[in-house]
């Protein structure tokens, strides 16, 4: 699982993050719910380091994954342990849906030849539950896929390492709702095997597929908790009004 403590994550004089403590099980799916603003993109990006690309990001406290923390791991390492999708699909639309999907595997030496790298790729796409539309048009550029489809490739993408966690950053926000519950259906099978971490400025999505769910205001955590009591025994009073709309 990944423990997150104390973090504290400022902008030159901004501070973002004001001191988070979080617990995410393994085989879970944790939403992190919270207004525009609220700090929940900067904690799925301290949780594989992404915040480390912003220079005039400072960084306090510590994220431990299975018991060490994850500063002084190889981050190459820790990303392929933890990876992310993000709002927006992000494939490379020039390159074919099969090397979207080989190129991590590729440049990490992950895979033994040509046979135990299309098994691989298969794999990741069929769990990604995009195989079978896609699997007669592999060499088609991903640009040519639908939007859902981009998304499904993304998470194809991420899949292909074996992750032990993932991190979705609002998914579905560019989704129609057929495309969103797939993305959901594939999200309740996918906890089976990694744990979840699910931003979401949708309640919905959290009531639906959230085991737990942290709801942050402000940088901080106001409360967290199994997503059935926080949603039907709000505990505060920004969480009763986030939930039921009014925030
Ligand atoms: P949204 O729902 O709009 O995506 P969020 O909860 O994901 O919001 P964050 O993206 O984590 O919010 O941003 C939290 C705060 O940190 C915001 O005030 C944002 O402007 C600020 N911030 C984020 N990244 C940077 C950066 N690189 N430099 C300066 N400020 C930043
Ligand atoms: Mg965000």
């Amino acid at each position: 699982g990944v423990v997150i403590k104390n973090l504290e994550v400022a902008f030159g004089s901004l501070e973002v993050l004001r001191g988070v403590n979080l617990e995410i099980s393994p085989n879970t799916i944790t939403a992190l719910m919270g207004p525009s603003g609220s700090g929940k993109s900067t904690i799925l990006r301290v949780l594989n380091r992404l915040i480390e690309i912003y220079p005039d990001a400072r960084v306090k406290g510590d994220v431990l994954l299975d018991g060490r923390s994850i500063f002084e791991m190889d981050v190459v390492e820790l990303r392929k342990r933890v990876q992310m999708i993000f709002q927006i699909p992000n494939p490379i639309p020039n390159l074919s849906i099969f090397e979207n999907v080989a190129l991590g595997l590729k440049l990490n030496r992950l895979v033994n030849g040509r046979r135990e790298l299309f098994q691989r790729v298969k794999q990741a796409l069929e769990k990604a539950q995009l195989w079978d539309e896609v699997k007669d048009r592999l060499n088609a550029p991903a640009g040519k896929l639908s939007g859902g489809q981009q998304q499904r490739l993304c998470i194809a993408r991420a899949l292909a390492f074996n992750p032990e966690v993932l991190l979705a950053d609002e998914p579905t926000a560019n989704l129609d709702p057929e495309n969103t519950a797939k993305i959901e259906a594939l999200f309740l099978e996918l906890k089976k095997e990694m744990t979840i971490v699910l931003v979401t400025h949708y309640p919905p999505q959290a009531a639906r597929i959230s085991d737990y769910v942290a709801f942050l205001y402000k940088g901080q955590i106001v409360e967290t908790g199994p997503t059935k009591e926080v949603f039907t025994n709000p505990k505060h009073e920004l969480t009763e009004k986030y939930v039921t709309g009014r925030l």
